[in-house]
């Protein structure tokens, strides 16, 4: 039989799965303060709980921790980009950034993708299988363990389409941010999703305060589907009307993102096309600079360009960041840690 993973369950799963095995219910709020709070990397530290009970738990659950395979370093900022192996052998990639606001942590959702975007090096393998819950918290967990630094904020933009994996997704948030956990406040987490429309009206009744990306990298439905197979399945209007429910509901102001591609989606009528769109939606707008990607032939436009896209749309009045990737030293553009590895 399958062995439960306690990591992926909530405090009252917990409560009731103990009482239901004869055990006191505080003991679940100790296990999962250890499991959440303190993070133990496993059962055997949490000194607390009686000797006997914690062999019974090591018999009975899985305890999900994350093997690191290879960890590199930036000189020039500081980033740290990790590859973590699964108990049953795949690889993933989390990213830690250091910014003068506190430490962010870049999670993947699952491993390789579905959704196919063209510029996109996490998706040329296809999908694998969908992450779980701990194996999502876990990124986060190991990474502030390692670090010995607190993380203020995770981002869920590595690999995967964290829409595409819902369930197990809300799991996670409402995990990661609990009062008895580490306790990352919602306001401090984004998601960043490609689109997937169903699940953008599903998210904004879960009385979440995260902060939801949309990867809109077009502002017509010709172009976006162009680079974004998903546009094929939900029109770019269908998209932008889920985004304006979004904000309607939670009050939470979108994020857009905008990769510019050279001679793509970068001319001045780009530009006031994605500030007509950004306008009534409150949205900011990140501008990520495509990262080259190997199997990939989209080219960045030069820094004049990029400079004139986002003071046209601050003309507009929209608020723009240029994202710069972090970490250029350690293996260009995200998803590419883990393929050179699987192809060595
Ligand atoms: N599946 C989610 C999150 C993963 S990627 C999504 O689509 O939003 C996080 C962001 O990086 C997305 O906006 C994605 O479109 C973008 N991205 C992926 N590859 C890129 C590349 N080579 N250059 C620039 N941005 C890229």
């Amino acid at each position: 039989m399958e062995q439960t993973d306690i990591k992926s369950l909530t405090l009252e799963e917990l409560r009731a799965e103990l009482l239901k095995r004869g055990e006191k219910a505080f003991r679940a709020d100790q296990l999962f303060q250890w499991m959440h709070e303190k993070l133990a990397e496993d059962i055997s530290q949490m000194t607390n709980l009686p000797k006997a009970f914690r062999e019974w738990l090591e018999t009975e659950y899985e305890y999900v921790t994350l093997e690191i395979v290879e960890v590199q370093r930036s000189k020039l900022d500081g980033t740290c980009k990790y590859l973590f192996r699964l108990r049953d052998g795949h690889v993933i990639e989390s990213v830690l950034m250091r910014y003068h606001h506190g430490n962010s942590v870049c999670i993947s959702s699952q491993v390789g993708c579905r959704m196919g975007c063209r510029f996109c090096a996490s998706t040329i393998g296809g999908l694998k299988r969908n992450l779980r819950p701990s194996e999502m918290l876990e990124q986060v967990y190991r990474i502030q363990r390692e670090s010995g630094e607190r993380v203020s904020n995770v981002v869920v933009m590595g690999t995967g389409e964290p829409l595409d994996n819902y369930d197990n997704l809300v799991r996670f948030l409402r995990l990661l941010s609990h009062e008895k956990g580490l306790h990352v406040s919602q306001r401090s987490i984004t998601v960043s999703t490609c689109g997937i429309v169903p699940n953008i009206y599903k998210l904004a009744e879960e009385d979440l305060a995260i902060t939801l990306a949309l990867s809109l990298h077009a502002t017509t439905q010709e172009k976006r589907r162009e680079l974004m197979p998903v546009a094929n399945r939900y029109e770019l209007s269908e998209v932008l009307d889920a985004c304006a429910a979004y904000f309607r509901k939670t009050g939470r102001r979108l994020t857009l993102e905008y990769s510019l591609v050279s001679g793509v989606n970068d001319s001045r009528e780009d530009a006031s096309a994605l500030a007509a769109l950004a306008g009534p939606l409150h949205a900011h707008v990140n501008l990520i600079p495509v990262n080259p990607v190997t199997e990939r032939d989209f080219v960045e436009p030069g820094e004049k360009i990029i400079d004139n896209f986002k003071k046209n749309l601050e003309k507009c009045g929209i608020n723009a960041t240029l994202r710069r990737e972090m970490g250029r030293d350690i293996d260009g553009a995200c998803g590419q840690l883990r393929r050179k590895y699987l192809s060595d």
